[in-house]
Parts: C-alpha cells; sequence; structure tokens
C-alpha cells in the first residue's frame, strides 16, 4: 500500500504515520525527518536546506525530489510506504507521478488530515520528541505514560524542533496554504483523495484512516 499523508504543520501527519506504520507493517517515509538528519550530520543537502527550514520556508523541489526518489527505490519499501510531508507542492506531486509510472507502481490513497489553523499553533508550541527513538509527545495532548520517560524507548531525553516557534509557525503556515493545499485539488481530481477530520482527537483520526484504509483492502 502506497500512501500520502497530506496536512499542515502540526496536523498529525506523524503522529499517525507512526501508527499505521505499526499497523499496517509499512514504513513511514518523513521528508522533514531526513532533512533534519542531513542538517545534523552537516551534510551538502543539510546545509543547503539549515537557513530555509528555519526561515519556515521550503526546501528546492529539485532536493526532495531526489531525496525520495533515491528513499523508494530501497527494497525495505517494495510492499509500501506512508508519505509524510511530501508532496508539498503540485510540482512535487507531478515528479512523483511520473517516478511511480516509471517504476509501474502507482499510490493508492492520499489521506487529508484537516485542522483549523489556530489549532495548529498550540499543537505545535507543544510538540516535543524522544531524542533517542523520535517517539512524538505534547505537553497537554500526548503525555508519557510516566512523566519525562518515553515510553516507546525509556529514555529521559527529549528535544523540540528549532522550527516550532511563534514566528517560523507563520511562515510554515504561509506556505502550506500558498503552495501544498492546491494538492487537495490535484488529488480529488485524480479520484485518490479522502479527507478526515483531524481536530477529532488522535486515537478517534487513527480510527477513521484505518476504516478507509480497510475500506480499500489495506
Ligand atoms: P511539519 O511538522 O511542518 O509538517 P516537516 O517535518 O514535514 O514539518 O517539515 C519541516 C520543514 O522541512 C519544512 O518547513 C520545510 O522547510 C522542509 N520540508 C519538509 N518536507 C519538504 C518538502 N516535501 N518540500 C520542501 N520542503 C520540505
Ligand atoms: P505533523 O507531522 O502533521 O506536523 P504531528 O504528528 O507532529 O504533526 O503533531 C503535532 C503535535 O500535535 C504533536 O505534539 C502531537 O502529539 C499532537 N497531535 C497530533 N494529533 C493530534 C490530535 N488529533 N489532537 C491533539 N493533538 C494532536
Ligand atoms: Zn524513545
Amino acid at each position: 500500500m502506497r500512501l500520502i499523508l497530506l496536512g499542515p504543520p502540526g496536523a498529525g501527519k506523524g503522529t499517525q504515520a507512526a501508527r499505521l506504520e505499526k499497523k499496517f507493517g509499512i514504513r513511514q517515509l518523513s521528508t522533514g525527518d531526513m532533512l533534519r538528519a542531513a542538517v545534523a550530520a552537516g551534510s551538502p543537502i543539510g546545509v543547503k536546506a539549515k537557513a530555509v527550514m528555519e526561515r519556515g520556508e521550503l526546501v528546492s523541489d529539485d532536493i526532495v525530489i531526489g531525496i525520495i526518489s533515491d528513499r523508494i527505490d530501497e527494497p525495505d519499501v517494495a510492499n509500501g510506504y506512508i508519505l509524510d510531508g511530501f508532496p508539498r507542492t503540485v510540482a512535487q506531486a507531478q515528479a512523483l507521478d511520473a517516478l511511480l509510472v516509471k517504476k509501474g507502481s502507482k499510490l493508492d490513497r492520499v489521506i487529508e488530515i484537516a485542522v483549523d489553523d489556530g489549532a495548529l499553533v498550540e499543537r505545535i508550541a507543544g510538540r516535543y520528541s524522544c531524542k533517542k527513538c523520535g517517539a512524538g509527545y505534547h505537553d497537554l495532548h500526548q503525555k508519557p505514560k510516566v512523566e519525562g520517560v518515553c515510553d516507546s524507548c525509556g529514555s529521559e531525553d527529549f528535544l523540540r524542533r528549532a522550527d516550532d516557534n511563534a514566528e517560523t509557525v507563520k511562515s510554515r503556515l504561509e506556505a502550506y496554504h500558498a503552495q501544498t493545499a492546491p494538492l487537495v485539488v490535484y488529488y480529488s481530481g485524480k479520484e485518490l483523495l479522502h479527507s478526515v477530520d483531524g481536530m477529532a482527537d488522535i486515537d478517534k483520526v487513527t480510527e477513521e484512516i484505518v476504516g478507509e484504509l480497510k475500506a480499500i483492502g489495506a
């Protein structure tokens, strides 16, 4: 199964992708995570992307298309994947279509997680993750069972993203509305789009997505 999770920053794409990864045994591919790893490693791509990401703007189509093109060729995603944060522009969506045609493969579903802008600011402000395993948390909505200890790996080290600050969030939301929201129309025109109410609580959103995927035979 090949899926796209589409939605604004803070909508819950990463949270839901991690759950779908466990449930269906397919990998979550997050361009944001890959770019952050490149920045941390100081690779040539990371050096180019760092300032752009700090401003809350989009990294160039060429860079992210290159990353995804290489990644979806790897054997661990032969049975499918969940794209989280890609594509983010119509040019990226068209490039993905071309890559899939070349590989003789296709998308099964594009799930839009719809959330009001007002709620996104609060979700992003409260977001943090485990430094060791990457598990995602929120100050109010998704606390670890034992305070200060990661549920998944037991680590006590957490981190917050450099771009999760009030000023950058504003640019990221603008970038979403200007450059990514047109993908809703793009994929609904291809009859691939299914929207879920991302304002609901985390378990309910998972239930809605799983229901839709079962309906298409997952
Ligand atoms: P969010 O939580 O906002 O959905 P991501 O982790 O997906 O954030 O992305 C963080 C940043 O990485 C973005 O603001 C952007 O600068 C860059 N980025 C991630 N994916 C893409 C992409 N597909 N195209 C361009 N830039 C991207
Ligand atoms: P995205 O990957 O779309 O940027 P995340 O999955 O990182 O978003 O979610 C952003 C923050 O909001 C995280 O701290 C997460 O715990 C929290 N969150 C995710 N889904 C919901 C939800 N349905 N209700 C409340 N909080 C949520
Ligand atoms: Zn952990």
